[in-house]
């Protein structure tokens, strides 16, 4: 069956991070660890090097560096390349036409400004805002919990107007989906503990599932009122990630809760390994929409095949977004562009195949997966 060629249509990438300002891996060993989410040194030495990810983008890099497909060879030949210049070459071959960046990480001081990489790239560079890093800095600047939640409401009051296209939230990585409605004295009782934490440590991490939860519905509800998108944090992430509760289906009692209908759900990283669950309720809630990464996950060809037949065969077209999640370094923004255009392309070639789809809408499928459901979706 022939796939379709996806190749000429822009892409939104609709969930990415910021690429670091220096580019240079002073070794093969520093140039993987971009490539894998464990953060155990033996992985980086031993075995990140032969996943089936990492072959094929080996020899993607070999094939536009014009070197040797081998590990020493594609570091050698990036070193040699201006930071500056090998931004601007990789993702203007991407043919991106808007990335839509995760501000809360890598820390801000160490990635490249956006007009930059929007000057580099030729491309639109549209910021998120993530919720927990507002809420850590507005628990050590303010010692009530009532106070804390007015200085929120205030800070999202007008999420586009701060420039914002989107939220997101990491709860996946913090206390889990399963966000709850809790009591005042246990809100009132972590929001205590949140705070010892600041006087002892000048910094938080927050991990306090009563008080996280609370804070959300404040977020919650101003998302809802403006139809704002929130983007979630789901499945496949480094080990802060307890992968059990990174399931969507927790969310369950926020996509029940009437008043947040207007909020528009995004469920990242195609909820990997939950896709299923994830298309489920894309197919079962008017606000939720899954996200299809191609970068991260670390996935072979053949898996991500098997994630978008996954996702194409439960949820609407409509619902479905693509992205890279890169991260850093701008390979994985790129890779992620020609890769997912592929899988896409092949998916919907056997759609027609079988029947599912004429040519005409699967190319239209295509286009919008790629870029116009988002555009929709985040008023670009
Ligand atoms: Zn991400």
């Amino acid at each position: 069956m022939d796939a379709l060629d996806l190749s000429a249509i822009p892409v939104v990438d609709n969930h990415c991070h910021g690429l670091y300002a220096m580019q240079a891996a002073t070794s093969a060993q520093a140039w993987r660890r971009h490539f894998t989410e464990s953060g155990d040194a033996g992985m980086r030495d031993e075995h990140t090097a032969t996943t089936l990810f990492y072959h094929r983008l080996l020899r993607e890099m070999a094939a536009f560096l014009g070197c040797a497909a081998d590990e020493a060879s594609v570091v050698a030949a990036r070193e040699r390349r201006d930071a500056r210049e090998l931004i601007a070459a990789l993702l203007r071959a991407a043919r991106i036409e808007t990335l839509l960046v995760d501000q809360g990480y890598p820390p801000r001081g160490l990635v490249m400004p956006d007009a930059e990489v929007a000057a580099l790239a030729g491309c639109r560079v549209a910021p998120m805002l993530r919720l927990e890093t507002l809420m850590q800095e507005l628990i050590a600047a303010h010692n009530t919990l009532d106070a804390v939640e007015e200085a929120l409401r205030v800070a999202l009051a007008d999420v586009r107007a701060a420039g914002y296209v989107a939220l997101k939230s990491i709860a996946a990585y913090r206390t889990g989906l399963a966000i709850r409605v809790w009591d005042r004295h246990d809100a009132g009782a972590s929001f205590m503990e949140a705070r010892r934490e600041v006087e002892q440590r000048g910094v938080l991490r927050l991990t306090h599932q009563p008080l996280l939860d609370t804070l959300l519905h404040v977020a919650f509800a101003e998302a809802a009122r403006q139809e704002v998108p929130v983007q979630f944090h789901t499945g496949y992430g480094d080990t802060d990630a307890d992968l059990l509760l990174a399931n969507p289906l927790h969310l369950r009692a926020v996509l029940e809760t009437r008043a947040y209908r207007g909020m528009p759900v995004v469920l990242l990283h195609e909820c990997y390994p939950y896709t299923r669950e994830g298309g489920y309720l894309a197919a079962v809630y008017e606000n939720v929409y899954l996200d299809l990464s191609y970068g991260i996950p670390f996935l072979s060809y053949a898996e991500m095949l098997a994630f978008t037949r996954a996702a194409l065969g439960v949820a609407p077209v409509s619902k479905l977004l693509y992205s890279s999640d890169g991260v850093g370094v701008p390979e994985l923004h790129w890779s992620s562009a020609h890769t997912g255009r592929r899988v896409l392309g092949q998916v919907l070639g056997e759609s027609v195949a079988y029947g599912d789809l004429s040519a005409a809408d699967a190319e239209a499928a295509g286009r919008a997966i790629l870029r116009e459901n988002a555009l929709r979706l985040y008023r670009l």
